[in-house]
């Protein structure tokens, strides 16, 4: 699997806004924040994108939505409410080819579209 930006934001090469951090997960805000609170949710491991996670990577993939309720907690917007995020591909609007999923609230999100 290949390095992507986020390894080196992972691994501290670039600088990123922490959020959380266990052996597993990173997030950080998101630099292009595209709501009041935008943080990336990633696994280390450089799993490239969705159609690629293999059944050992179900539990993390269900340890960062457990993050995602942790950090909308701590971000004020558990009771208001967010939307978690994966975009997928080339038409899905993926652009850094290593999984993650947007946690974006703070106000009112627009609708979704397809
Ligand atoms: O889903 P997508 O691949 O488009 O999301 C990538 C996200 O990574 C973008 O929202 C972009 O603003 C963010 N990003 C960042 N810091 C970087 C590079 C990208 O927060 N250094």
């Amino acid at each position: 699997m290949s390095e992507t930006i986020f390894t080196k934001i992972i691994q501290g090469d670039i600088p990123s806004r922490k959020a959380f951090e266990n052996e597993r997960i990173y997030a950080f805000h998101d630099i292009q924040p595209a709501a009041p609170v935008h943080v990336l949710i990633v696994p280390k491991k450089p799993i490239p994108s969705l159609n690629d996670i293999a059944d050992e990577d179900l539990a993390v993939i269900g340890e960062i939505h457990r993050v995602a309720v942790q950090l909308a907690e701590e971000l004020g917007i558990a009771e208001s409410g967010y939307r978690v995020i994966n975009n997928c591909g080339r038409d899905g609007g993926q652009t850094v080819p290593h999984l993650h999923f947007h946690l974006l609230g703070g106000g009112k999100l627009g609708a979704l579209t397809g």
